[in-house]
């Protein structure tokens, strides 16, 4: 008999769940003005709001916790995460931050001016954010394929080279600090970028003389994808995937919350010394002296211990599975997502789904409201409330696709819980039609007001 698939790892250290009735999700949720981060943690039975610095950090990880060098600068573990990064993506030069958006702000604020343009795909909600707070612009080049969450193509994160070229054509290069390429592309599902894409825009950044930015949170998923779906690397190591990735870039921005399974950091890597000294200022202004800039030396330790666990053939294979075992059940019950299963993520396509709520009335947020309601489980809103107003006009932007983001954290919940997340979404599937009205804002922050937004019923 064939052996079934089984996990790499086994569990050591073990946190309870809480449960809770129908009435008193109704109640927490009716106090958070409709906004799951509103939530107590306590609230939520699974939790997938997000897999960002919500992994299970290893044995390995802890030990190197206690092993952190405290020193103010030039910390062993400072040393041991210059080490690491540079085994992982090859980059010889980096300023460690607090996290992934505090790496933009130190980058952006040496490189970017009012008025430039920074293309990619899909840019992250933070990269946006700190991109439009410098009223600068951030163009989405990302393929349209991404838009039908139906097609199945192996690399749906991809940037579109011409729409690309469009723009680094019709503007001056002093007005273009970096082009941003995100893989694994959030936005558009967890979706891939492939290698030849990454070719392909580092060639017309060189052709133009701009610079390459990769944003790399989840870099070692989309090496895992390269790995198992284009061809001439199916024999390659994944680190060494990784490491030609950054061979192309000139610079990166991680968030250590994602691929490399801490709960917090994240560093700014370059492949010049000259264009890291240009951000040093930036780090001290607002992170700490450049040998720790924000972290603690123990998260330094553990970072450089989690970038090697998080380019681990094994340990990406048991990841990437989970995601698209909760796929594949919800293939069974016919629940439309976007195609094929990301990395991180299931992203449920809520617009066929909630097809009478209007789209002012936010649609994914409805849907994920209703998964609460239902089971005590978190997701979060890829739609119109992320999408923000536009910068110039306020209007509200509302995107091709409503998504409801299904994060699934790293070595954290059991195939069981993937089997109950899909029961839930199966009951709200199943009463979709008596679904009609959604909800309005009531107060919101001028960027980034998901995260803070109030809503009430529309009526
Ligand atoms: C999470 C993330 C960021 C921001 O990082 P934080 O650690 O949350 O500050 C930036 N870009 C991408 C692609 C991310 O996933």
């Amino acid at each position: 008999m064939k052996l079934p698939f089984a996990e790499s790892y086994k569990i050591k250290t073990v946190e309870n769940l809480k449960r809770s009735t129908r009435a008193e999700r109704e109640r927490w949720i009716t106090e958070a003005k409709y906004n799951l981060f509103n939530l107590k943690s306590d609230y939520v039975f699974i939790d997938l709001l997000t897999d960002s610095g919500t992994g299970a950090m290893s044995d390995k990880q802890w030990a190197a916790i206690m092993e952190g060098d405290e020193s103010y600068a030039g910390a062993r573990s400072y040393y041991a995460l210059k080490e690491s990064i540079e085994e992982v993506t090859g980059f010889r030069y980096f300023i460690p931050t607090h996290q992934g958006r505090a790496a933009e702000n130190v980058l952006f604020s040496a490189i970017i001016k009012e008025g430039d343009i920074l293309p990619g795909n899909s840019h992250f909600d933070t990269t946006k954010g700190h991109i439009e707070f410098r009223k600068a612009y951030a163009i989405d080049c990302t393929i349209d394929e991404a838009k039908d969450t139906e097609l199945e193509i192996p690399f749906k994160g991809n940037i579109d080279l011409d729409k690309l070229e469009n723009v680094l054509k019709s503007n001056p290069v002093e007005k273009i600090p970096a082009i941003v390429l995100t893989v694994t592309n959030n936005t558009a599902g967890g979706q891939p970028v492939s290698m030849a894409n990454v070719k392909g825009v580092a060639a017309l950044a060189k052709k133009y003389g701009v610079k390459l930015l990769i944003d790399s949170a989840r870099f070692a998923e989309n090496a895992y994808f390269i790995k198992t779906r284009e061809d001439g690397y199916q024999d390659k190591e994944i680190r060494e995937i990784t490491r030609e990735l950054f061979s192309y870039a000139d610079m990166m921005t991680m968030s250590s919350k994602k691929d490399a399974i801490v709960n917090i950091g994240g560093f700014v890597a370059f492949r010049t010394e000259e264009d890291m000294q240009k951000c040093h200022m930036y780090c001290i202004m607002n992170e700490g002296y450049l040998t720790y800039g924000g972290q603690a030396g123990r998260d330094m330790n553990a970072l450089a211990q989690g970038l090697r666990e998080g380019t681990e053939f094994d340990y990406l294979e048991t990841r990437i599975r989970q995601v698209e075992y909760l796929g594949k059940k919800l293939d069974e019950y016919g629940i439309p997502y976007q195609r094929p299963a990301g990395g991180h993520a299931i992203f449920v396509d809520a617009k066929k789904i909630l097809t009478k709520v209007p789209k002012e009335e936010f649609i994914a947020q409805t849907l994920g409201v209703e998964l609460y309601l239902e089971a005590g489980i978190r997701s979060v809103e890829i739609g119109a409330l992320l999408a923000d107003r536009d910068p110039v006009t306020k209007e509200n932007r509302y995107p091709a696709l409503e998504l409801l983001r299904l994060a699934i954290p790293r070595r954290v919940y059991t195939n069981n819980h993937m089997d109950y997340i899909a029961a839930a979404l199966k009951n709200v599937y199943d009463r979709r039609e008596s679904i009609t009205r959604g909800y309005v804002i009531t107060k919101e922050l001028p960027i980034m007001r998901h995260f803070t937004v109030e809503l009430e019923k529309a009526e």
